[in-house]
């Protein structure tokens, strides 16, 4: 194959590259790039964490999976592309995807106030996950999550 100089930024589908993608696709949740590395090292021994970390952040750059930054975690990969929100869990980091069509009147109103041209939004709904609630309630009682339930009546 002759040499065609390509652009920097250009993406160019390696085998390790579909791998890799593969596996955040595969992927039941939102993966760490540790956690992906893991993953992809069961399948090809010899890839490095620095490839796999760096094919990640070229493979959100191109779009084709979504890199989700937290101020103090770890990144999570995500295979969805197109825009949602999450819901996350602070005692166990459980990350779950949510769709709140609210959302997007949010970003209007922070278009209007701010004056700025909204590009991207995502919000982060940051709680207790239903498992880590249950382990967290002293009496196990349902009570309180029975009184959660809206019952229009
Ligand atoms: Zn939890
Ligand atoms: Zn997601």
């Amino acid at each position: 194959m002759d040499s065609t100089p390509a652009p920097k930024r250009e993406y160019r589908q390696t085998a390790q590259r579909a791998m890799i993608l593969e596996t955040v696709q595969e992927a039941e949740g939102h993966l760490t790039a540790g956690e992906i590395f893991e993953r992809v090292r069961r399948r090809d021994a010899r890839i490095g964490y620095g490839t796999v970390y760096r094919s990640l952040h070229l493979l959100a750059e191109h779009g084709l999976i979504q890199e989700l930054t937290f101020a103090d975690e770890a990144s999570r990969y995500d295979s969805r592309c197109d825009r949602h929100d999450h819901v996350h869990c602070s005692i166990c980091g459980l990350l779950v995807d949510v769709d709140v069509p609210e959302a997007l009147m949010a970003r209007h109103v922070a278009e209007e106030r701010s004056g700025f041209s909204i590009v991207h939004h995502h919000t982060v709904f940051v709680g207790v996950c239903p498992i880590c609630r249950a382990s967290e309630q002293p009496g196990g009682r349902n009570e309180s999550a029975r009184a959660r339930g809206t019952s229009s009546s």
